[in-house]
């Protein structure tokens, strides 16, 4: 088992409740400090106040203009639903992974990537005008 965070001593899984079962995939408690850990569901990262990854989680997203054909997409369908409602597409720098997703960016990630060396979205649209 991990150590807790807060005082490195052991942690031991907990009892979740009904609501927290919905939601968490575990909870892992300390015996020494009382410190609590939430492992949320990666199914319900829907209800995240931001959007990241399906795939990794990470919140280190890049926004699309447009599909890139080269990188891959996910097909979950209520994502490609998404996409006919106009929900942004969204590019994870790790996995290399498109996707729709209706919620904004985290703040910190959009003001980073807004800076200088952030990813180019004019090179895929280059690449997508080649393809058609
Ligand atoms: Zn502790
Ligand atoms: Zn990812």
């Amino acid at each position: 088992m991990s150590k807790c965070a807060r005082c490195s001593n052991e942690t031991s899984r907990r009892r979740r409740n009904p609501w927290q079962r919905i939601f968490y995939r575990a909870v892992i408690g300390c015996d020494f400090c009382g410190e609590r850990v939430f492992i949320p569901r990666s199914t319900f990262g829907f209800l995240q106040r931001y959007s990241q990854c399906p795939q990794c989680g990470t919140r280190d997203l890049s926004k699309l203009r447009s599909r890139d054909h080269v990188e891959k997409m996910n097909r979950n369908p209520l994502r490609m639903l998404l996409g006919l409602v106009g929900a942004p597409l969204y590019h994870c720098t790790f996995c290399r992974l498109q996707f729709r997703d209706p919620r904004k960016r985290s703040p910190e990630v959009a003001k980073f990537k807004s800076g200088k060396g952030a990813r180019s979205n004019d090179d895929s649209g280059s690449v997508l005008n080649l393809v058609a």
